[in-house]
C-alpha cells in the first residue's frame, strides 16, 4: 500500500481538527507521508467557481488514501459545493463502505443511565452509494399548493450484496442487518434477499434482523448487544449519529469511507465544518484523531492504532478534553496532552 496519504482540511473547523491528526501521526514516527491540499476549500471555490480540480484529483489517485478534515461553508450552498467534493471523491473511487465505528470514550460521557449497559463498542457499516440520497426524483407543480415533490431510492442486488459481504467480513461476534421491508415494499424485497444469500455464505456469524424503528430503539436500551449493524444510507446516517452519541459525541466520532476491494480509503471525522464554533480554537480533535487511528489500522500499524486510542481515553478520564465532553482545553491543547500521553507510553 502507497504510504502517501493526500490530506484535505477543507472549511471551518476541518483544518483545525485535520492538523492534530496530521501531527500526532507525524508524532509516531511511521513510514507515512502527508501530501497537504489546503486549497481545497470554501474560498477556492469562491474565487475559481471551480471545487476540486484536475490536477487535484490526479495527487488524491496517486496517493494512497485521504485524510479529510471537513467541507461545508455558510457562503456557499452545501449542496453545490461541499456535496461536489465529497460525492466526486466517492464515486470516483468507488467508496462504497461507509463504516462509522462508536466505541465508549468514557463513562462520564455516556447519555445512559445504566454503567452496565454504556460500554457500546460496534460498527455501523453505511451502504454509501446507493439509496435515499442520489437526488433521482423530481418535483411537479414546484412553487405551487399543488406541489408534489419525489426522490427515489436506489437499491441494487449488487450493490446491496456487497455492503452486505463486507459487514461479516469486519464482524468480530455478529451481524445485525437493518431495513425497513414491512414498509418499504421494493428496496425491502431486495435487501431481504441478499440477506438470506449473504447469511448462508458465513454460517459462521451470528446473525439479526431488525426494522429501523427497532433498531433505534434497542441502541438505546442497550447497545452493548450490538457488534455490526449494516443498512442503507439513509438510515446508516441517522443511526449512526445516535450511536456516535451514545459513545461520547458527535465531535468525537470517525469514519472511514472504503473501496475494499481496492483498498483506496478515505478518513473522516463524522461532524461537518461546524460554522458555529470554527475559528474558536474548541472543536474536539478527537473525531479527526479517531480517523488517523482508522488510516493506521489499514496501513499497518494496529499497535500504534491501539496505543493513540487508549491514549485518547486515558486523556479524556482525566478531563484533559474540549468543552463538549466537560473539559477546558483548547483544540491544540486537548491535541498535544493525547500526543504526551501517547508517546510517554510509547
Ligand atoms: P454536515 O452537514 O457537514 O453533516 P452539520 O450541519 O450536520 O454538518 P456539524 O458541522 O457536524 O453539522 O455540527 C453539528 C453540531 O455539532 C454543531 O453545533 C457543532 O458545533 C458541533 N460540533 C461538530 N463538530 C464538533 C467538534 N469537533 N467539536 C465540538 N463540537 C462539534
Ligand atoms: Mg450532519
Amino acid at each position: 500500500m502507497m504510504n502517501t496519504i493526500a490530506v484535505i482540511p477543507g472549511d471551518g473547523v476541518g483544518p483545525e481538527v485535520a492538523r492534530e491528526a496530521t501531527e500526532t501521526v507525524t508524532a509516531l514516527g511511521l513510514d507515512l507521508t502527508f501530501d497537504v491540499l489546503d486549497h481545497i476549500n470554501a474560498d477556492t471555490y469562491l474565487e475559481t467557481g471551480v471545487a476540486m480540480s484536475e490536477d487535484d484529483l490526479q495527487r488524491v489517485r496517486r496517493a494512497g488514501g485521504v485524510l479529510f478534515g471537513a467541507v461545508g461553508d455558510p457562503r456557499v450552498s452545501s449542496t453545490g459545493y461541499a456535496r461536489d467534493i465529497l460525492l466526486r471523491l466517492r464515486f470516483e473511487f468507488d467508496l462504497y463502505v461507509n463504516h462509522r465505528p462508536a466505541a465508549l470514550l468514557h463513562d462520564r460521557v455516556s447519555p445512559l443511565r445504566d454503567p452496565a449497559r454504556r460500554a457500546i463498542d460496534l460498527v455501523v457499516v453505511r451502504e454509501n452509494t446507493e439509496g435515499l440520497y442520489l437526488g433521482v426524483g423530481g418535483v411537479l407543480r414546484g412553487g405551487t399548493k399543488d406541489e408534489v415533490a419525489i426522490d427515489e431510492e436506489v437499491n441494487t442486488y449488487l450493490g446491496v450484496s456487497r455492503i452486505l459481504d463486507y459487514a461479516f467480513s469486519v464482524a468480530r461476534r455478529s451481524v445485525c442487518m437493518v431495513d425497513k421491508s414491512n414498509a418499504v415494499r421494493h428496496g425491502g424485497q431486495l435487501w431481504q434477499r441478499c440477506w438470506c444469500e449473504a447469511v448462508a455464505r458465513r454460517p459462521d456469524v451470528e446473525t439479526s434482523h431488525l426494522y429501523v424503528d427497532a433498531a433505534a430503539m434497542n441502541l438505546v436500551a442497550d447497545p452493548t448487544r450490538f457488534d455490526v449493524v449494516v443498512t442503507n444510507n439513509s438510515y446508516g446516517d441517522i443511526l449512526s449519529d445516535l450511536t456516535a452519541q451514545l459513545a461520547g459525541g458527535i465531535g468525537s466520532a470517525a469514519s472511514v469511507n472504503l473501496n475494499p476491494e481496492t483498498g483506496f480509503a478515505l478518513f473522516e471525522p463524522v461532524h461537518g465544518s461546524a460554522p458555529d464554533i470554527a475559528g474558536k480554537g474548541i472543536a474536539n480533535p478527537i473525531g479527526a484523531l479517531e480517523s488517523a487511528a482508522l488510516l493506521l489500522d489499514r496501513h499497518g500499524h494496529s499497535g500504534e492504532a491501539r496505543a493513540l486510542r487508549d491514549a485518547v481515553r486515558r486523556t479524556v478520564a482525566a478531563g484533559r478534553c474540549t468543552p463538549d465532553l466537560g473539559g477546558t482545553l483548547t483544540t491544540a491543547q486537548a491535541g498535544a496532552a493525547i500526543r504526551a500521553e501517547l508517546l510517554a507510553t510509547g
